[in-house]
């Protein structure tokens, strides 16, 4: 099929790229012509585990395009996956403008040469109940020729996109006629062989079960770090309790690993939004409220001490603290929401120098703090002379360091586990002090 996917971040380029592997000819359309210049050029944009060699090869074999030309993008298809930016706006709720502003332009083309067949708009980006309605008022408005608008929220995990959409747990379709449905299905098929339902539903349904989802996730989330402060207060040890509650079927083991809380472009800004929706409506969605606040407070959970440390041993002004992992969890390089963020201003704001490493994320935090901190080739480099070491994001590679040599570079064999990767036991018994969350 002739697909084009418009807004190439990371749900376009991903999506793009799995549907080209398939066999379809894809183009990607974007407004962003720096990004699309670099695409081009056969560029991959977003770090993405396993992105880069798909993306190379089916560029190569010419079915994956790139382009800023809404009219060469136009003629190319007739599915058109909106995947476009829904940022929040002052109250909270979802900003479509992004979606509705990508479809009247495409409307506005079709006006000026009607197709005979139907077009397919397709909704992947997050967006509030009552959009697809939105997305058509805005087509038709344009365009008088057939066409329909299908909901079909995307569930990828940035770290884990590629692997998501190729083996997806399941593919939500939410699809007003049962012939928009069966186009979408079979687009989807070759990546659901293993079993994964492809649920169909009514669009409503579709834009609601997206952020029910993510709010479920993040409300887990919460959950568990709520859990880990009471554990904090009372002497208990949160993983302990962890392990205790999640042998247990009905809780399950996934996403109860207690943090320095969500971030990301989805979570914050998804429980936010159905907050106002249900506001729109009259309700209050309670949950998703506390889980909201509850992770507001955690991403700064372990400054406190870590600042009370940096005093005892002269500070905190003028003193370093090495930051080890800044992208909002490991194997990307996003860092919206990202907790490394409010920590490095609260360390900044007390006078604290600030020597981070990220193996992915470095140059997109420089775009933010420039040279107000220093940026470490690597782990061992970021600690040496430093005050403490605080983990903020547990890269696969911060696992088992070589702790003899990092007590050495430290000035100070303090250790913050924004992460409780590390065994506080085995910490101790190294030399150095440990701080996790919720931890004896
Ligand atoms: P992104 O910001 O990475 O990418 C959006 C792209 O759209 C940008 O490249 C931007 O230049 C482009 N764009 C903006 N206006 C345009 C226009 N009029 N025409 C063409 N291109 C335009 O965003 P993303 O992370 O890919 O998210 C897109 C949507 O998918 C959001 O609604 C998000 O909530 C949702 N989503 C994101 C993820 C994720 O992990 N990132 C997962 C699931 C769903």
């Amino acid at each position: 099929m002739q697909i084009t996917v418009v807004g190439t971040g990371y749900v376009g380029l991903v999506a793009g790229t799995c549907f080209s592997e398939t066999g379809h000819d894809v183009v990607g359309l974007d407004i962003d012509k720096e990004k699309v210049a670099r695409l081009e050029q056969g560029q991959v944009t977003i770090y993405e585990p396993g992105l880069e060699d798909l993306f190379k090869r089916n560029i190569r074999e010419g079915r994956l395009k790139f382009t800023t030309d809404y009219a060469a993008a136009l003629s190319h298809a007739r599915i058109f996956f909106l995947c476009l930016p829904t940022p929040p706006q002052e109250d909270g709720s979802a900003d479509i403008k992004y979606v509705l502003a990508a479809v009247t332009e495409i409307a506005k083309r079709l006006a000026a040469a009607p197709r005979s067949e139907e077009v397919l708009f397709v909704c992947k980006s997050t967006v509030p109940v009552g959009t697809n309605a939105k997305v058509r008022e805005a087509v038709s408005a344009q365009y008088r020729g057939p066409f329909d608008v299908v909901s079909n929220p995307e569930f990828l995990k940035e770290g884990a996109a590629v692997q998501d959409f190729l083996a997806p747990d399941r593919v939500v379709i939410g699809a007003r006629t049962q012939s928009a449905f069966e186009t979408i299905k079979e687009l989807y098929e070759p990546f659901c062989r293993t079993g994964a339902p492809i649920i169909q539903m009514d669009p409503t349904s579709a834009e609601l079960t997206k952020y029910a989802a993510n709010c479920f996730l993040a409300t887990k989330i919460s959950f568990i770090n709520e859990v880990a402060r009471i554990c904090e207060a009372t002497g208990a040890d949160i993983e302990m309790v962890r392990r205790g509650i999640t042998t247990d079927a009905r809780i399950g083991k996934a996403f109860l690993f207690p943090g320095l809380g969500y971030g990301g472009s989805c979570f914050p800004k998804d429980t936010r939004a159905l907050i106002a929706s249900a506001k729109q409506v009259g309700l209050k969605a309670s949950i998703v409220d506390a889980a909201e606040r509850v992770n507001d407070e955690q991403k700064t959970i372990l400054v406190p001490g870590l600042l009370k440390h940096l005093t005892a041993v002269g500070g905190p002004k003028g003193t370093r603290v090495a930051m080890w992992g800044l992208a909002f969890k490991p194997r990307t390089d996003d860092i919206r929401e990202a907790p490394a963020l409010v920590i490095i201003e609260k360390l900044l704001a007390a006078g604290v120098k600030v020597c981070a490493f990220d193996p992915e994320a470095a140059a997109n935090v420089r775009k933010i703090f420039g040279d107000k901190i220093e940026y470490a080739k690597n782990p061992y480099e970021a600690a040496t002379g430093a005050d403490a070491l605080f983990l903020v994001t547990e890269w696969n590679e911060f696992r088992s360091p070589d702790w003899p040599k990092l007590k050495k570079l430290l000035k100070h064999p303090a250790l913050f586990d924004g992460r409780n990767i590390y065994d506080p036991e085995d910490l101790r018994k190294l030399g150095f002090t440990y701080t996790g969350i919720g931890r004896k």
